[in-house]
């Protein structure tokens, strides 16, 4: 069936740019004031739990939500609420955000302790309250994701460690420097959603990581890390599942209807921790680099810390930054302002000089075919790029728009320079409203 196939020849290679895989993860300190957004998970918006003037301590919860897709907040440092008000968020809308006038004490809050739990109901609850997302860059609620229905008999679980995206190398430290911490909290999920197999994907360029969760993974029955080919985008969730089990999962469907949970490595050391100490989602783990930052580095961060105050802690930048991205280069979101703040699934900060950031102006398109051979959801991203161009959005559904996982390769495989991803992302926000207009 056309655009349910997966093949093994798409995919691009990428200059990988893992400059920062070699240096250990740095502390940054409390900064002055964090900007907490009370969304930052697919799902509903929290209500603040604060008001101005209220003191905080650190993982007290500061915005929940009744909805079931969503995860409550947490403050990240101890000090006073000095504003609940909206701010344009790093994807470009706006949200409510907490601000947060530091005391640097981080007092911890005393509903932080280890959560007690048997059963897969009990864990359930308690992945809610620690706020955990999918911590690879999707922000998914974690305990949605861990909670297919009763019929769904999930027999693998696949851990992503494939860190596909150029310059980012959060992942791999993660591997290196928690690697204990991944395996306990995997142990935790299994046992507690009785899932029999795991499988680790990395990147063949990840060698040491490699190396090392074999030597780790070896004292556990049916655990096994499988060495993926470097190749983009490798750690999608559909592309990675054809990788490690080659089970295809159709349009329109997810892990579960072909029996997997996939989570990142990060979010299963996180459940490690959590299950220790109790201490919510408050902080992160980020790639900075790119050829405007002075010391490129791993920075564990609090959540909620402006990239202002990011970037001072690496040193500044070496030249004029043109481009800030929230992300990888293939993935990434430009931000407008070093206001934006480091959120739950942040992943990386790159800022890039004038000669990283030019982007060169389209051509006609050639009809090559690149665009849709590098293709991981084998779409066609030229036929879409002319419906968007010529405003036929209604018929964007005919050609499986809303598969594209934005993953880049199209843009960055077209001799033409065509914006295609970006058309597609205006052609996905298109197609929704006229959905709207039509259910009027
Ligand atoms: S951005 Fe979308 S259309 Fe382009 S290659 Fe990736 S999945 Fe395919
Ligand atoms: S890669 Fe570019 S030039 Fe080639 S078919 Fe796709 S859009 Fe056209």
């Amino acid at each position: 069936m056309l655009f349910q196939k997966f093949t093994t020849n798409t995919g691009i290679r990428t200059e990988h740019h893992k400059n920062t895989s070699g240096c250990e993860t740095v502390k940054m300190g409390v900064p002055k004031k964090v900007l907490i957004p009370l969304q930052q998970h697919i799902g509903a918006q929290c209500e603040p739990l604060v008001q101005k003037g209220d003191k905080v301590k650190a993982g007290q919860m500061i915005g929940d939500s009744k909805a079931r897709v969503s995860v409550p907040i947490h403050s990240s440092v101890s000090g006073t609420v000095v504003s609940v008000a909206p701010v344009l968020y790093p994807g470009g809308f706006y949200v409510n955000a907490v601000g947060i006038e530091t005391d640097g004490m981080q007092e911890v809050h005393e509903d932080v302790k280890p959560p007690v739990f048997s059963d897969k109901a009990g864990f359930i609850k308690a992945l809610r309250s620690s706020g955990l997302v999918g911590l690879g860059g999707a922000g998914f609620p974690t305990h949605i994701k861990l909670s297919p229905p009763e019929d769904c008999n999930i027999d693998t679980l696949l851990i992503n460690g494939a860190e596909c995206e150029p310059y980012l190398t959060a992942d791999t430290r993660e591997m290196l420097e928690n690697t204990n911490a991944i395996f306990e909290g995997i142990s935790i999920v299994r046992k507690m959603l009785n899932i029999k197999n795991v499988i680790i994907g990395i990147e063949k360029n990840k060698p040491e990581a490699i190396k090392k969760m074999k030597e780790t993974a070896a004292a556990f029955d049916n655990v096994r890390v499988s060495e993926l080919k470097t190749s983009y985008p490798q750690g999608a969730e559909k592309t990675l599942i054809y990788s490690l089990t080659k089970r295809i999962v159709p349009s329109g469907k997810l892990p579960m209807d072909v029996n997997c949970i996939v989570m990142n490595v990060n979010s299963v050391s996180f459940v490690s921790e959590y299950a220790k100490t109790g201490m919510p989602l408050i902080k992160k783990r980020v790639t900075v680099d790119g050829s405007a930052v002075k010391n490129p580095q791993n920075v564990e961060v609090l959540i909620g810390t402006s990239l202002a105050d990011l970037f001072e802690f690496c040193g500044g930048f070496k030249s004029e930054p043109r481009k800030i991205l929230m992300g990888g280069p293939m993935m990434g979101i430009s931000q407008y302002s070093l206001e934006s703040t480091i959120l739950k699934h942040t992943n990386g900060i790159l800022a890039f000089d004038e000669k990283d950031s030019v982007l060169k102006p389209e051509s006609a398109c050639i009809k090559c075919g690149r665009c849709a051979r590098a293709c991981p959801m084998n779409l066609q991203p030229m036929n879409i790029n002319l419906m968007v161009n010529k405003g036929r959005f209604e018929e964007l559904d005919k050609y499986h728009i809303c598969d594209c996982i934005e993953c880049g390769n199209c843009s960055y495989v077209c001799p033409a320079k065509r914006y295609l991803v970006q058309s597609i992302r205006l052609g996905k926000a298109e197609l929704h409203k006229c959905e709207i207009e039509a259910v009027k």
